[in-house]
């Protein structure tokens, strides 16, 4: 085929998603399942044109506090919908209808009842981080609870709009991937709420190529194949840059998916798609000369370094291997080495994330586009992740620190000095760049850095 030569990655097992009609130099896509876990795939790309991001200048726009002091989680409160308490919104009727666990269920949440001066009153409720209890809305008569949980779930996908400048899907839209038209649905309570944090810890990497709005796209029913269909980027698809969100089973699942999957919109906006070659050498890899077919479609294998001199890897995508997620040892150009018993030598993945000259922060690195992406998540994820970064992979902690303040100096700017306004704090959210943000940075950064050693 001869749009062969513009696929860069080695991604066998992304090959299952492909018909040969998807395989074009322009359908790219890069998809994965629960990224960080290990168990995943991985990409497809081509060469869109070049073009710079204007139109997205300007301060992060739900940085309300000037200070940068935290919020909680970033100045999100539950209960917004419009100016009433919760209390208020309690409805004094008695009219029931039958079903409340079907009404959560719609909307992402979960329900119990509970009497309230001899009145049964339903609470709403979804399960955040860690399975934490988030109430979003309780009544006493399940239709004031149907237009509460709808006003909520609206006033959340306008929010997720105008502060990130994204798109979201909405029920009754029809959406085509791959030639086949699916039904779309608006995200549900849940959904929007790790979305939001996703991208409110991703940005500015929401930010697209082109300039037009990153678009996420939940479906009715699942797309893609399997049972159990990963979440996947698609750089250029009906003219948009998408993000496929499938149905994760926990808000920790949909949140790490989220601030995964907009990392390739990002690494797709640097153009770590066109140029993999260079973005590779940040994770200690390079392009191997063997090339691996998968389905129609032939990719470059990628070279894991080792941290001795002439240690080399690659994923054994042979037939007996390519489901175990072993390594094989190779000379520079990703041929195998045998050992003296005449055997090629194979490691695990765990193995292989030891020897890696530059450790991936997860255990999710089958090529550097997604080492790239799961450890760029790591970094602006949480405090947790970013410390385990740091401790396990200081060198890859730098790389991805600057990557990451370069492209926040690009979308909100620098000083005259040329210092950035923004900086990341280590729970992943932005705040101004002051001397009480640095300083928190830097004490958080002395802590880690100490306990590895
Ligand atoms: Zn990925």
């Amino acid at each position: 085929m001869e749009n062969v030569e513009t696929l860069t990655l080695n991604n066998p097992e992304a090959g299952a998603l492909f018909s040969s009609s998807f395989a074009t130099a322009t359908m790219q896509q890069v998809r994965d399942t629960n990224p960080g876990s290990g168990a995943a795939q991985d990409a497809k790309l081509g060469i869109p044109p070049l073009l710079l991001v204007e139109g997205h200048q300007g301060v992060p726009p739900e940085l309300s506090n000037p200070t940068g002091e935290p919020t909680s989680p970033y100045g999100l409160r539950e209960f917004q919908f419009g100016s009433k308490s919760p209390l208020e919104n309690r409805i004094e009727q008695k009219t029931e209808s039958p079903n409340p666990e079907k009404l959560a269920e719609r909307y992402g949440l979960k329900c119990d009842s509970e009497f309230v001066n001899g009145q049964r009153v339903y609470n709403f409720y979804y399960e955040g981080a860690g399975g934490k209890r988030n109430e979003v809305a309780s009544a006493n008569r399940l239709e004031e609870a149907e237009r509460l949980l709808k006003a909520n779930r609206d006033e959340r996908v306008s929010r997720v709009e105008t502060h990130f400048g994204v798109k979201v899907s909405r029920d009754g839209e029809t959406q085509s991937f791959r030639g086949e038209n699916h039904q779309m649905r608006t995200p549900n309570i849940q959904e929007l709420a790790a979305l939001e944090e996703g991208l409110s810890k991703a940005q500015p990497a929401q930010y697209t190529k082109d300039g037009k709005p990153l678009v996420f796209n939940y479906g009715v029913g699942n797309i893609g194949e399997g049972d159990n269909p990963v979440s996947f980027f698609l750089p250029d698809n009906d003219g948009h840059a998408r993000i496929v969100m499938q149905n994760d089973a926990t808000y920790d699942d949909k949140l790490r998916t989220a601030i995964h999957e907009i990392s390739h919109n990002e690494q797709h906006a640097i153009g770590a798609f066109d140029n993999t070659d260079d973005y590779a050498k940040t994770f200690g890899m390079h392009r191997g000369q063997q090339g691996v077919l998968s389905l129609k479609i032939k990719t470059n294998e990628w070279v894991l370094e080792g941290k001795d001199k002439d240690e080399y890897y690659k994923r054994d995508w042979s037939k007996e291997n390519a489901e175990k997620n072993v390594w094989i040892k190779t000379d520079y150009d990703g041929n195998p080495v045998k050992g003296k018993d005449g055997k090629p030598i194979l490691i695990t993945n765990d193995e292989a994330q030891k020897r890696a000259r530059i450790t991936p922060a997860t255990l999710y690195f089958p090529n550097p586009i997604e080492d790239g992406a799961d450890s760029m998540t790591n970094f602006r994820h949480s405090e947790k992740l970013r410390a385990e970064l740091l401790q396990q992979s200081p060198q890859l902690y730098e790389s991805l620190k600057e990557m990451d303040k370069r492209q926040m100096d690009k979308y909100y700017g620098t000083n005259a000095d040329g210092t950035s306004k923004y900086v990341r704090l280590p729970d992943g959210t932005v705040a101004a760049n002051n001397e009480q943000n640095r300083t928190r940075i830097a004490q958080f950064e002395r802590q880690n850095r100490t306990r590895s050693r």
